[in-house]
């Protein structure tokens, strides 16, 4: 059996950036690291995107940033624009992110990567673990959907602004908008998203929904599609067991913010807490997201699951010239302030219903 000081299960973006921040703080000098990742190439699989709230180790990985996001209720011409300067809304490519952390790991001969586990003693090391476990999936709300990044012959974008959620599509009794990422006049990534339980296959022709969005929204364009990406994130945490000797990471560890499916940077907060507690981390009290923000995403996830025909409003609510104090709260970088501003635009009546379910 092969020994090593840590070894982390599964080389995603939980594994590789908290792979990055021990090496890049020289704290693999001396230590030996596994980590097992069965996938035989890395290639870019996922578009990851966030509020800036905070420094991490990828802008030059970054796709693109923007500075304002807007929102359009369902039948609604105008838009509501929100602006984000102080925290601009940034996207990386994980085929730039996944080539610059291999890259750097190879060159530390105290890293060896494997596809399995066998053959490894996890007895004897500090194990992170990022695969995540679940348990009856299908009751549980997923955000699942499928995104294609196309580029058009005419110019069909705002680059500006980003479409964070475009309500004006069918719902089907369920939460369903358009997200788009526009890098340029003529390309971008046009996401249909559904948060909804994840075994009504009736949601699921994706194919059929962005054609369709794009021919209606930008006047039936000639385009291309460069690039498909799908996908479904919890939003309930897995039933991964913390052990003496390990510690979940990423999804696995509860790093997703369940009222909207964000996760990259709590994965960078967390690989930071990491490394800089990693020769006591036995001692220290475990890495969660706060536990205001837990119960808050609980009660908002009732009221969707029994009020979806709400959301949208609710949502452009939550924005509506409160941009900032939104972001921070969704974010998790809010104080009592930001708190009571979003909560004092919910309706108070379906909120204080949802308490009692
Ligand atoms: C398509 C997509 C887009 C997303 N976009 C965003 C976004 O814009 N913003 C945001 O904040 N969050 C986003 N998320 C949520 C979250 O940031 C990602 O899911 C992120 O990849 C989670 O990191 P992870 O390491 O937990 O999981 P992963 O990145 O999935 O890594 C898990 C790794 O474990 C490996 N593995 C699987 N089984 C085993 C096994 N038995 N043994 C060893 N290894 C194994 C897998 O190959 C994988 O590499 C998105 C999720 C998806 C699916």
């Amino acid at each position: 059996m092969r020994e090593f000081d840590y070894i982390i299960i599964g080389g995603g973006c939980a594994g590789l950036s908290l792979a990055y921040e021990l090496n890049l703080h020289n704290k693999l000098d001396d230590k030996k690291l596994a980590i097992i990742e069965p996938r035989i190439e890395y290639v870019r699989d996922k578009t990851w995107s966030f509020w800036k709230v905070c420094s991490h180790n990828f802008e030059d990985c970054l796709k693109k940033s923007w500075n304002q996001f807007n929102l359009r209720l369902e039948g609604a011409v105008p838009t509501q624009v929100n602006q984000c300067q102080k925290y601009p809304y940034q996207t990386i490519d994980s085929g730039l992110f996944y080539k610059k952390i291999t890259d750097n790991l190879k060159k530390n001969k105290n890293i060896y990567f494997f596809n399995k586990i066998d053959g490894l003693n996890i007895k004897n090391s500090l194990v992170f673990n990022s695969v995540p476990e679940f348990q009856n999936q299908d009751t549980h709300l997923w955000q699942h959907f499928c995104g294609y990044e196309i580029t058009t012959k005419k110019d069909c974008f705002n680059d500006k602004t980003i479409a964070l959620m475009d309500f004006n599509c069918e719902q089907k009794n369920n939460l369903h908008f358009f997200y788009i990422l526009p890098f340029s006049k003529r390309k971008a990534l046009i996401e249909t998203t559904w948060i909804s339980k994840n075994n009504d296959s009736s949601l699921k022709d994706y194919d059929l929904q962005i054609k369709s969005y794009i021919k209606d929204n930008f006047f039936n364009p000639e385009y291309e599609i460069i690039y498909k990406e799908e996908g479904a994130i919890p939003l309930f945490y897995p039933s991964n067991s913390n052990e003496n000797n390990k510690i979940n990471i990423g999804t696995a560890g509860g790093m997703t913010r369940l009222s909207t499916g964000y996760t990259f940077l709590n994965i960078q907060d967390h690989s930071k807490y990491i490394r800089m507690n990693i020769d006591k981390i036995k001692n220290v009290k475990r890495f969660e997201l706060s536990s205001k923000y837990k119960i808050l995403d609980k009660i908002f996830l009732n009221v969707l699951r029994k009020n979806p025909e709400k959301m949208p409003d609710i949502f452009y609510k939550i924005f509506n010239r409160n941009e900032l104090k939104a972001i921070k709260f969704l974010s998790n970088k809010s104080n009592l302030i930001d708190d009571l501003s979003i909560i004092l635009k919910m309706p108070k009546w379906i909120f204080i219903k949802s308490l009692f379910n």
